[in-house]
């Protein structure tokens, strides 16, 4: 397993998380075994908003008092399950409710992530705040049985508004290819207000947890999806992880076999994790923007191209840290020697050969 650094809790967080909307679809047992499955391969990350109240019960099992040390929950403040499932509720006292008993199923008495649960505009965070769902929440906080705040949302600007406001080290968001090109239920503003959501997480050092990486299911199936092609899981995956500010991707599994599909990212070839198919429906005004898949690999002179960009579009958005790791790389965009390779090879229309010198410019070598 890989762990990423969230910057500022200090939690080393598994690549690959899990979300908990089908855990118990295939009964309890079949959820314990997910879990333990997933924790003996390594992953530490779960995300606790899922469709049944029974979920809490199977986590209950699994991680007992010396395993929950390892892992990290994201509960929900709004995620309430009063009628056995999943539910959204303003409600103070149904939300005291919940975050009570659910303590109680997971055997647990503190909460790694507690989130601002799914807010998409901003007269709701109002609501949130006036009816004291927030402050409990902070409350708890400063109790230490909440440790981190964090917030889940699918809207760019509204998140932003929040994270800025609410002290959140966490954010889930809902990122695959399909919602960032325009595409699906939630894909909610402009390509440009999400890449700026991202690099802003980035910079700040606020770790993105991400939900729906398959758009919930459409991109697996070839009928459904965008790319006129299905995309595989491991496509899907590598996608969201290449985003900026992405720790943890978190599908939902509700069985060991989709698990195995899931954990299959950590042996996949490059060429099962190149999901450069979906320039095919790149929309015109993202065309010519890289999008650091790497594709275009190898460049001749040994430059990390997809990386080289990252740290460049970082930087741009004031980014120190991603100055200093460029600096730290090997190879520089002053290395590059104009062959063209990443030109005639990027399936994103991107102009490397122009964009190296700018880069190298910008960046001072
Ligand atoms: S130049 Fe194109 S192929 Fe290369 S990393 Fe960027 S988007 Fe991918
Ligand atoms: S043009 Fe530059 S960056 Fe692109 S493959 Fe050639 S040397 Fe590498």
């Amino acid at each position: 397993m890989e762990y990423r650094l969230n910057r500022r809790t200090g939690d080393k967080i598994s690549i690959i998380g899990l979300g908990t909307s089908a855990i118990s679809d295939n009964g309890i047992d079949e959820g314990v075994r997910i879990l333990e499955k997933a924790y003996e391969n390594g992953v530490n990350y779960f995300d606790l908003a899922g469709g049944k109240g029974e979920l809490f019960e199977v986590f209950g099992k699994v991680f007992s008092a010396e395993k929950r040390r390892d892992v990290h929950y994201q509960l929900h403040f709004g995620a309430v399950y009063d009628k056995g499932k999943y539910g959204w509720s303003l409600n103070a006292d149904a939300i005291k409710r919940n975050v009570e008993r659910e303590l109680g199923l997971l055997g647990t008495d503190y909460i790694d992530f507690g989130f601002i649960h799914c807010l998409d505009e901003l007269t709701v965070w109002e609501m949130y705040k006036k009816r004291g769902i927030f402050s409990y929440l902070k409350e708890l906080h400063e109790q230490g049985v909440v440790r981190n705040i964090g917030l889940s949302s699918h809207t760019p600007v509204v998140a932003e508004k929040i994270i800025e406001e609410a002290g959140v080290n966490m954010l889930m968001f809902s990122i695959n290819p399909a919602y960032d090109y325009h595409h699906g239920n939630f894909a909610n503003g402009t390509s440009e207000e999400r890449e700026h959501l991202y690099r802003r997480c980035q910079r700040d050092g606020i770790g993105i947890s991400v939900m729906k990486p398959y758009s919930g299911g459409q991109l697996l199936s070839d009928r459904q999806s965008i790319f006129g092609k299905a995309l595989t899981e491991v496509q899907c995956l590598k996608y969201a992880l290449d985003k900026p500010g992405v720790l943890t991707v978190l599908p939902g599994v509700s069985s060991i076999e989709q698990l195995d599909k899931v954990l299959h990212l950590l042996d996949a070839t490059d060429e099962e994790k190149d999901y450069s198919i979906i320039s095919k429906a790149t929309p015109k005004e993202m065309a010519g923007n890289c999008v650091y898949c790497n594709h275009c690999a190898p460049c001749p002179a040994g430059i990390n191209v997809g990386l080289v960009n990252k740290y460049f579009d970082l930087a741009k958005v004031g980014d120190e840290m991603a100055v200093s790791h460029y600096r730290n790389l090997e190879k520089h965009a002053s290395d590059c020697i104009s062959c063209g390779h990443c030109n005639t090879h990027c399936p994103f229309r991107v102009d490397q050969m122009t964009r190296m010198k700018e880069i190298g410019e910008y960046m001072g070598g």
